[in-house]
């Protein structure tokens, strides 16, 4: 079992202001990952709008921002099994 821990840096989709969250990632499919890109859901703590990114696993480098559907209590990482 491999995991780590992204620190994704944002602005919000919404509000536009930045945001800092702490992405867990795990599972044993992780060393496959490098060159992979997941999404996560996470809240903005400034506007309370939920925001879905997308982001390289590798690098943790954020490639997109959008509006996401409400009702998301944290961040998740999907399964790519
Ligand atoms: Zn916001």
């Amino acid at each position: 079992m491999h995991e780590c821990i992204l620190e994704l840096c944002f602005s919000c989709a919404d509000c536009d202001d930045s945001i800092g969250a702490s992405v867990h990632c795990s599972g044993k499919g992780m060393k496959d990952w490098p060159r992979s890109y997941a999404a996560a859901h996470i809240r903005c703590p400034h506007c309370g709008s939920a925001n879905k990114i997308v982001f390289n696993i590798g690098s943790g480098q954020v490639v997109d921002v959008s509006p996401a559907e409400d009702l998301i209590p944290r961040a998740t990482v999907p399964s790519r099994n």
